[in-house]
């Protein structure tokens, strides 16, 4: 890193980084319920510089690091849930430099290099800058938190973002593609009746396995240079042994990285469902997530944050950063049009497992790398 002071911010937070991450990974945060550790990240905020942050109506804690309420706005976020559902304490064991915590990596210490790479800019910031900064712990970027937290920021500073950043993942990769998906629980009804008595009758599960069949045999769309996937993940129903079964109902979701491809999945399912449902007493799909795809985003605008990212990596790590796909936080804003990518500053290992861990040697080059990102950036 060129600059001294960067370089020198970096190793004085060392231990900071870490202590932070040992408090804030053990505080429970199931997406919807993220009060405590918002709670504990707020606090922090206060402490360190942050005397106008706050906590909104979705459980996002906002820190306005340098914003006039007009300006055009940076934004730097990572996410404060996790996947686990656990609502006491998570737990935490530390071996030499790995601190192994069910959430460790994805995303508390991404959260804690981010909330110190904030302090530093909010000690730094220049008056007249021209672009603002905003720093979000979000919540519900996980599963069926749906992205909620970072629709609200997106949809509360539309008109200002300039580009978002969400700090998720490993140091070297970089998702610019959003894996748009749509999830459904699917719920099935039959009459049902005794398995000897009223032998005949229809079964809501042959009929839910008969459907999954039908969805299993489709041919997803074979558009070049796109990738789509669907997947049944979970299935229930029936009462008994001897009862011919008269509910069954299953998750199911498709996605694609392609807006075409993922409207082409959606209609082949809509078709699927409606010829069940003519079969059946009553067929109900219900939405329970979605996420979209890219839309138009400004590519000179969009080239120009990939560029920060890529010579920031080069700088930080020596290489390029691994381009792909995927479903993040920045999925929102690239399906408005808004440039934004996912890039992390630590690398885990087992994410979304309970063994995930973290080496808590690589918060310092997430660090740096962070760091590096954000001063070219912001300019
Ligand atoms: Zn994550």
């Amino acid at each position: 890193m060129t600059d001294a002071a960067l370089e020198a911010w970096a190793q004085e937070t060392r231990e900071d980084v870490k202590k932070l991450l040992r408090e804030l990974c053990v505080i429970p945060a199931p997406s919807h319920f993220e009060e405590k550790r918002a709670e504990h990240v707020l606090e922090w905020m206060r402490r360190n510089g942050g005397e106008r942050a706050f906590i909104d109506g979705k459980k996002n804690v906002i820190w306005p690091v340098d914003d006039d309420g007009r300006k055009p706005l940076a934004v730097f976020m990572a996410h404060t849930d996790v996947v686990f559902p656990d609502t006491g304490p998570l737990p935490l064991h530390i071996e030499g430099t790995e601190y192994h915590c069910p959430g460790a990596g994805d995303d508390t210490a991404n959260l804690s290099v981010l909330l110190y790479a904030a302090k530093y800019f909010a000690g730094t910031c220049r008056a007249g800058r021209e672009l603002g900064l905003l720093v979000v712990a979000n919540s519900c970027e996980e599963g069926l938190g749906n992205l909620d937290g970072c629709r609200e920021i997106v949809d509360a500073y539309r008109d200002r973002i300039r580009f978002l950043v969400t700090v998720d993942g490993n140091t070297g990769s970089m998702v610019t593609r959003a894996v748009g998906s749509h999830r459904y629980r699917v719920t099935l009804r039959t009459e049902g009746g005794h398995s000897y008595g009223a032998f005949g009758n229809r079964n809501a599960i042959a009929y839910l396995s008969s459907m999954i069949s039908s969805l299993y045999d489709v041919r997803v769309p074979q558009k070049p240079g796109t990738r789509t996937t669907y997947n049944v993940g979970l299935i229930e129903g029936g009462t008994s042994v001897n009862t011919i079964a008269q509910e069954a109902s299953m998750l199911y979701e498709y996605r694609s990285d392609d807006r075409e491809c993922l409207e082409q999945m959606k209609r082949i399912f809509l078709g699927i469902a409606g010829a069940y449902r003519a079969m059946c007493q009553s067929l109900d799909v219900e939405l329970l997530g979605e996420r979209p795809c890219n839309g138009p985003v400004d590519e000179e605008a969009f080239e120009r944050l990939k560029a920060g990212v890529r010579a920031a990596s080069e700088e930080i790590t020596g290489k390029a950063p691994s381009e792909r796909s995927g479903s993040t936080d920045a999925n929102y804003p690239l399906s408005l049009g808004i440039p934004a990518v996912c890039t992390g500053a630590c690398i885990m290992h087992g994410c979304h497992t309970r063994e995930e861990y973290v080496d808590t040697e690589t918060l310092y080059t997430g660090m740096r790398y962070l760091l590096a990102l954000m001063s070219r950036l912001l300019g």
